[in-house]
């Protein structure tokens, strides 16, 4: 019986800062909103339709946590569903429609968006569960990825190609799930377990597999794990037990999600080997910085198990969302702090600390802490096309751009890149990688509901680097 999951805000709230995001599967109606458990018999919420749960335990405890506010909310959404009601909505106007609501939502809270994007919806007319239920016509969902739905008027299919990726998808979830409860993370982190020797540069490998077999300490998956880690090889298939088949799958989901922290130390890394970066001590701003740096700290030790020269590491985390410090802190500034290292680390006498700015990078800048670092880090920062492109990030840009000092770039997808490229070259800035596909994006295909029908966003999926302006 799930434990963890049941009860992740209580141990969200004792302190731990990564706990699993409402599954797909269950906006969906696959999983429990509570526990997360997959049930063929979810009970809907009658007042929202929207929250399902495996038991009335699970609805009861949900209501006393969440969803006695949220309930509240989603009735406000089916609302704005139904004055918007169309018997039939291209993928363009299901598309603008979320859109909106979602602009609307953001009265609410942030969080709230994926209820809507993600929601249950024909695949043909396109209207919503909500709108369907309410007119009595049946919606049945696919019984292969279970993700995808057709209406009793429409009796729509999809293609294979959407049904694999959702299956993944949802397989990709349950692995999350599962893992959280055995070990009370979020998501996998892995680094190189002892210091190299010597140096293997990320430029000479083909790719995550090489990495993992030939850079890093993992040359067991060899001939097990696909190269492109979307499935075992025949050979497991063939001579391998059901046990060893369910061990070796269990390593290959840890380290397909594990891709999705290790993206960051080796895109920063190859972004150093981009420059010829090459000194004793690294200084590293990562502006628009999250929660999820924080959570992938750990990760960047990475850095120093890779590059045997590198004996400190020092990052300054910046932006409106990056921590502060205690609550009784009011300054915006959280002061260096030492980070542990693993023993081969401490031995050898190299360091790594973190320091946070919770505020926008230019005001950053006019601080006394400010220091120049050896390069900046935008992570997916979506400058160009995000919900607050233009009031947070013009100035910082613009910054980054006259400073002389090498910035990396990532985004989800290529369109973002371009549209990053056309304003990077209205500034002149000066690139050393012109945008491209990064070999060291997360590996995990992550299913996008509003820009494209069924498209996919991966971590740090395109990236470039500049270094000043031109001339
Ligand atoms: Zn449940
Ligand atoms: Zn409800
Ligand atoms: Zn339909
Ligand atoms: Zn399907
Ligand atoms: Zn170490």
């Amino acid at each position: 019986m799930p434990a963890k999951c049941k009860q992740r805000e209580r141990i969200l709230a004792a302190g731990t800062v990564d706990i699993p995001v409402l599954p797909v599967g269950a906006i969906r109606g696959n999983l429990c909103f509570r526990c997360f458990s997959p049930s063929s018999n979810i009970l809907k919420c009658s007042a929202c339709k929207r929250a399902g749960y495996c038991s009335k335990e699970c609805q009861k405890l949900d209501w006393s946590i969440v969803h006695k506010n949220h309930c509240k909310i989603f009735k406000t959404i089916n609302q704005v569903e139904e004055s918007q009601y169309q018997e039939k909505r291209t993928w363009d106007e299901y598309s603008d429609y979320l859109v909106i609501s979602c602009a609307l939502l953001l009265k609410f809270v942030r969080q709230f968006l994926i209820f809507i994007r993600a929601q249950p919806y024909c695949s043909s007319c396109r209207r919503s569960a909500v709108q369907l239920s309410s007119r009595k016509i049946t919606l049945t969902r696919c019984d292969k990825c279970r993700l995808v739905f057709s209406c009793g008027d429409c009796n729509a299919t999809h293609k294979p190609s959407v049904c694999v990726a959702y299956q993944n998808h949802a397989h990709v979830e349950n692995f999350r799930i599962g893992f959280f409860e055995d070990t009370g993370k979020a998501s996998p982190v892995t680094c190189t377990q002892f210091p190299c020797k010597t140096r293997k540069p990320l430029k000479d490998a083909a790719g995550w597999y090489d990495y993992f077999v030939n850079i890093s300490d993992k040359p067991q998956i060899k001939d097990i794990i696909k190269p492109d880690f979307s499935g075992l090889t025949n050979v497991v298939g063939e001579v391998g037990t059901a046990k060893e088949k369910e061990d070796q799958e269990r390593m290959r989901m840890f380290l397909l999600c594990a891709t999705e922290n290790l993206t960051m130390p080796l895109t920063v890394l190859a972004a150093l080997e981009d420059i010829n970066w090459d000194k004793p001590h690294l200084n590293i701003h990562i502006l628009g910085a999250t929660g999820r740096e924080m959570l992938a700290l750990g990760n960047f030790e990475e850095m120093l198990h890779l590059v045997p020269s590198l004996k400190g590491l020092h990052i300054t985390a910046v932006g409106p969302e990056s921590w502060a410090g205690s609550a009784e802190q009011t300054s915006a500034y959280f002061p260096k702090m030492d980070l542990d290292c693993c023993p081969a680390c401490k031995s050898d006498g190299r360091m790594r600390s973190i320091a946070s700015f919770k505020g926008v990078y230019h005001d950053f800048a006019t601080t006394p802490e400010y220091e120049k670092p050896d390069l900046m880090v935008l992570f997916n920062s979506g400058f160009a096309d995000g919900d607050d492109a233009e009031s947070h990030w013009a100035p910082t840009i613009r910054m980054v751009v006259q400073g002389d000092v090498p910035a990396l770039f990532t985004t989800y997808n290529e369109q973002e890149a371009q549209n990053e490229k056309t304003i990077m070259e209205r500034l002149g800035a000066s690139f050393v990688v012109e945008p491209e596909k990064n070999m060291w994006r997360g590996l995990v295909p992550t299913p996008e509901f509003i820009d494209e029908e069924y498209g996919v966003w991966f971590q740090n999926a395109y990236r470039y680097v500049v270094y000043g302006t031109k001339g």
